[in-house]
C-alpha cells in the first residue's frame, strides 16, 4: 500500500509539471461507450475556452496528452489574435475515427463537456464531423461548428478564404503600396475548401495563377473556372510549386511546408496562406526574414473560420462574421510594420501582440467561470 501511494504521488508531481502552463486538464472515461478523452483548458483570461475536438488513434496516453496540451496553447494565441473574447482549449478523443465512433460515444463526450458548465466550447477538428457534434449537442449547449439547420454557422472555409484575401491585400499594400491583387502572379498549393475559393476570387480579379493539387478533380475544376472566365492558370507538379516565379506563395494544404529545403527554393516576395502550422519550426520564420521573404503568420491569416465559430455563440450572423474577418487586413499590416520597426520576425511580432492582449486582460480575469458572467447568453 505504501509503495502504491508513493508511486501515485510521483506520478501526480509529473503530471503537474507537464501541465504547469495550463489551467485545467480533464480526463474523461466512459467504459459503456468506450470513450477515453482529454480536455485541456490552457487559458481563460479572455473568456470561456474554445477549441475543436480531434479523434485520433494515439499510440499511448503521453502522445494524446502532449497533443492536447500543444494544441490548446495554440488556441489561446489564435483567439487573442482574432480579437475574440475566448480562451484556448482543445479536446482529444483516443480512438480510430473509422472504427471507434458511435452516436453514444459523442453523447457521452457531450456530457463531459456539459460538466464544465460553459468553461469549454467545442466542435469539429481532425477526425470528427459536424454530425458527431450534433450528437454531442443533444447533451450540452456548449457546442459550435454544427450545420445551419442545427443553429450553427455552416461552412467555415468561406470566412477563412475571405481572411486569406484580406491578408493578401494587406501584403500587396505593404509591398507595393497598392492593395490591388489583379495583374500579379500567385502560386497556390492546395485547391481544397479554402484554396479553391481563394483561387476563384483571384481569377475573377484578373490575377495569374500557378497551382498544384494532388487531387485531379480539383485541378479540373479550376481549369474549367479559368476557361469560363478566360482566366490565366498554369498547373505544376506538387514539388514544383516552391520554385515558381511568383509574387506571393499561398499554402492551403498541409503544415510543415516552410522548411530548410523549401525556403531555399522560394522565389516569391511573400508567403500568405491558410494552412495550419506552415513553419516546420520557429527558426524558419527567421530564415524567411533573413531571405527578405515576408511571412504572414498562418494563425492570423486563417482566423476567419474561428471568428465564425465564435460568432455562433452570439447567434451566427454572417454580416458580423465578415466585418470581424475584415479586421485581419489591419492585423497583418500592423504585424509587418512592427516587425520592420523592431527588427524582429513577423511571427515574433504576432506573438507579442497576442501576449500584450493577454497581459492587458490579466488581473481583470484570472480564469473564467460561467457564474462570473451572468449576462452571458447561450443559444
Ligand atoms: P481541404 O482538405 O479541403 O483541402 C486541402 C487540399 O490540399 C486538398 O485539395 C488536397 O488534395 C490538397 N493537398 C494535399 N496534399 C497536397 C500536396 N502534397 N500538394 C498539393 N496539394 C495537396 O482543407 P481546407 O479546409 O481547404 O484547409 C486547407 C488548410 O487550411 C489546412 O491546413 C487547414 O488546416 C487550414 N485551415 C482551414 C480552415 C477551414 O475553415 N477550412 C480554417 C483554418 C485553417
Amino acid at each position: 500500500m505504501k509503495q502504491q501511494l508513493d508511486q501515485s504521488s510521483e506520478m501526480t508531481m509529473d503530471i503537474f509539471g507537464k501541465i504547469s502552463g495550463h489551467e485545467q486538464v480533464v480526463f474523461c472515461n466512459d467504459p459503456s461507450t468506450g470513450l477515453q478523452a482529454i480536455i485541456a483548458i490552457h487559458n481563460t483570461t479572455l473568456g470561456p475556452a474554445l477549441g475543436g475536438t480531434r479523434m485520433y488513434p494515439y499510440a499511448n496516453l503521453d502522445e494524446a496528452l502532449d497533443d492536447v496540451l500543444r494544441l490548446s496553447e495554440g488556441m489561446t494565441y489564435k483567439c487573442a489574435a482574432a480579437d475574440i473574447d475566448f480562451g484556448g482549449a482543445k479536446g482529444v478523443i483516443i480512438g480510430d475515427p473509422k472504427t471507434d465512433k458511435s452516436p453514444a460515444l459523442f453523447r457521452a463526450y457531450g456530457q463531459f463537456v456539459d460538466s464544465l458548465n460553459g468553461r469549454f466550447f467545442t466542435g469539429t477538428d481532425m477526425g470528427t464531423t459536424m454530425e458527431d457534434f450534433v450528437q454531442a449537442s443533444k447533451e450540452t449547449p456548449f457546442i459550435n461548428g454544427i450545420p445551419v439547420e442545427f443553429g450553427g454557422g455552416g461552412d467555415s472555409s468561406v470566412p477563412t478564404a475571405q481572411g486569406v484575401i484580406y491578408s493578401l491585400k494587406a501584403t500587396a499594400e505593404y509591398l507595393y503600396g497598392d492593395e490591388t491583387l489583379s495583374g500579379k502572379t500567385y502560386a497556390i498549393q492546395g485547391l481544397g475548401k479554402v484554396g479553391f475559393k481563394v483561387a476563384e476570387q483571384l481569377l475573377e480579379m484578373g490575377a495569374h495563377l500557378v497551382v498544384t493539387d494532388i487531387n485531379q478533380d480539383a485541378i479540373a475544376a479550376i481549369q474549367a473556372k479559368a476557361l469560363a472566365i478566360q482566366g490565366n492558370v498554369a498547373i505544376v507538379e506538387s514539388e514544383e510549386i516552391y520554385g515558381v516565379d511568383a509574387d506571393i506563395f499561398i499554402p492551403c494544404a498541409m503544415g510543415g511546408i516552410l522548411n530548410d529545403e523549401t525556403i531555399e527554393k522560394l522565389k516569391v516576395r511573400a508567403v500568405v496562406g491558410s494552412a495550419n502550422n506552415q513553419l516546420k519550426s520557429d527558426l524558419h520564420a527567421k530564415l524567411l526574414h533573413e531571405k527578405g521573404i515576408l511571412y504572414a503568420p498562418d494563425y492570423i491569416v486563417n482566423a476567419g473560420g474561428l471568428i465564425q465559430v465564435a460568432d455562433e455563440l452570439y447567434g451566427a450572423n454572417k454580416a458580423r462574421v465578415l466585418m470581424k474577418t475584415k479586421a485581419i487586413y489591419q492585423s497583418i499590416l500592423d504585424i509587418y510594420k512592427q516587425s520592420e520597426l523592431d527588427a524582429i520576425t513577423t511571427l515574433e511580432a504576432a506573438n507579442r501582440k497576442c501576449q500584450q492582449r493577454l497581459e492587458e486582460q490579466r488581473g481583470r480575469n484570472n480564469f473564467y467561470s460561467r457564474q462570473k458572467s451572468p449576462k452571458w447568453t447561450f443559444k
